[in-house]
């Protein structure tokens, strides 16, 4: 299965997938910076690198990438079950 949705912070990274069957692929989340296999191989890593994220004011890591429109609150509702 592929995942588009970063552990961290919910962003959709489609068509790009930050993991398949549970293979990392090392792509760096144009949102929060979180690097799949890196920062988010453990719930506990994705929760932390999260907190540091937001801690530090959500900035991201490719601000051209950032849509005008852009809402933490309900992007962070897609970050998966288990990892919130
Ligand atoms: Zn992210």
């Amino acid at each position: 299965m592929k995942e588009y949705i970063c552990k961290a912070c919910g962003f959709n990274n489609y068509p790009e997938e930050f993991w398949e069957d549970d293979n990392p692929m090392y792509i760096i989340c144009p949102c929060c910076g979180c690097e799949s296999g890196n920062e988010d191989y453990t719930i506990e890593s994705a929760k932390e690198y999260r907190m540091e994220w937001i801690k530090k004011g959500t900035k991201w890591f490719d601000p051209s990438l950032k849509p005008n429109d852009w809402d933490f609150s309900s992007q962070l509702k897609k970050i998966p079950e288990e990892y919130i």
